[in-house]
């Protein structure tokens, strides 16, 4: 099947003259949810604000559902719904009339039926008549997706859904994004959250100073990129580490009662076995020890360090 979103050779100098998005290509498969990581500045919300027809590239181009974004504003922009980083709603409108309204700003014949359908799917039926100044920041965020929604969007792209949301909401939240992937409805969302990402995506791209680093499926990226820990948990607490043991680059923490050792699992030789054997002519007992493997975290961290 053709991606939904495909982009190619995006770039994007604001007027200052900072280069924001540099040569971008990507594409994102329909029913799919990208994940896509990235530092403060890295350039996510230039990239989705194009994408939205919101924003003009300096270079490049972007198709939606096959139609070239420019040639065909309105027809490819009445197929994208956002939810901006920024809450903003009239404040004494109610829920229903919030998101009614916004359905008719894309030029959609009234479906009472489907706004119902959006504000039960989004918990938010028994708050339609409540005005938008009464509700939860986490409500008001469920608005922001339900007008976001309101006009049968077939992506909806989130720009840091849960940014400053605490985290029983998050969960909720995922579990309305999951949801919505259900009913056939492709996700794009931006997220500083690393274990968002990991939770939520089926794919994950990172931007780093307007560049795509990485676009991975997630389990495989977890799987290659994936190093483990093991961390011994020491008998005797020890002030520093042999220097005959500098070549294990170990870690030593917990005041000098644990060590941790990093290793590739893809690599021929874990060095487990002379690591254990070199600890013990060190005279360095362990009590315990375990293994920890890798979280996205940590390769998303080695991926912006790189320079
Ligand atoms: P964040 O995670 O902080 O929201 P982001 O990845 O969404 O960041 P963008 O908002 O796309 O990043 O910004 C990318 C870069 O472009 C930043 O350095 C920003 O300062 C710059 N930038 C954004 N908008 C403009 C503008 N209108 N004029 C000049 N520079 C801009």
């Amino acid at each position: 099947m053709p991606p939904i979103i495909s982009v190619s050779g995006l770039s994007k100098t604001y007027g200052s003259g900072f280069k924001a998005l540099d040569d971008i290509s990507l594409e994102i498969q329909r029913g799919e949810i990208f994940a896509l990581l990235g530092p403060n500045g890295a350039g996510k919300t230039t990239l989705i604000s194009i994408i939205c027809g919101i924003t003009n590239p300096t270079a490049g181009t972007v198709t939606v559902g096959g139609h070239d974004i420019f040639k065909s504003w309105r027809a490819t922009r009445s197929m994208i719904g956002l939810v901006p980083q920024e809450l903003h709603t009239d404040a004494f409108e109610t829920v229903w009339a919030t998101v009614s309204f916004s359905r008719g700003l894309f030029g959609k014949p009234k479906n009472p039926a489907h706004i119902e359908k959006v504000l039960k799917d989004l918990s938010l039926w028994d708050k339609k008549d409540a005005r938008i100044v009464t509700l939860s920041g986490g409500m008001k965020r469920r608005v922001m997706i339900a007008k976001a929604l309101s006009h049968e969007p077939q992506v909806l792209f989130l720009d840091e859904p849960t940014a400053g949301v605490d985290v029983e909401l998050r969960k909720g939240m995922w579990e309305v994004v999951r949801t919505l992937q259900a009913a056939g409805v492709t996700i794009i969302l931006t997220t500083h959250y690393i274990e968002e990402a990991e939770e939520m995506a089926d794919r994950i791209g990172v931007i780093n100073k307007g560049q795509i680093i990485l676009v991975e499926d997630k389990a495989a990226l977890m799987r290659k990129l994936g190093r483990k820990r093991l961390k011994l948990h020491l008998q005797h607490r020890i002030d520093a580490l042999p220097p005959d043991l500098a070549a294990y680059k170990l870690e030593l923490s917990d005041g000098g009662c644990e060590l941790t050792y990093n290793y590739d699992t893809k690599g021929e030789r874990t060095g487990i076995t002379s690591l254990l054997s070199d600890l013990r002519s060190a005279g360095i007992r362990f009590s315990d020890l375990d293994t920890v493997n890798s979280s996205l975290e940590d390769i998303f961290v080695s991926l912006v360090r790189a320079p």
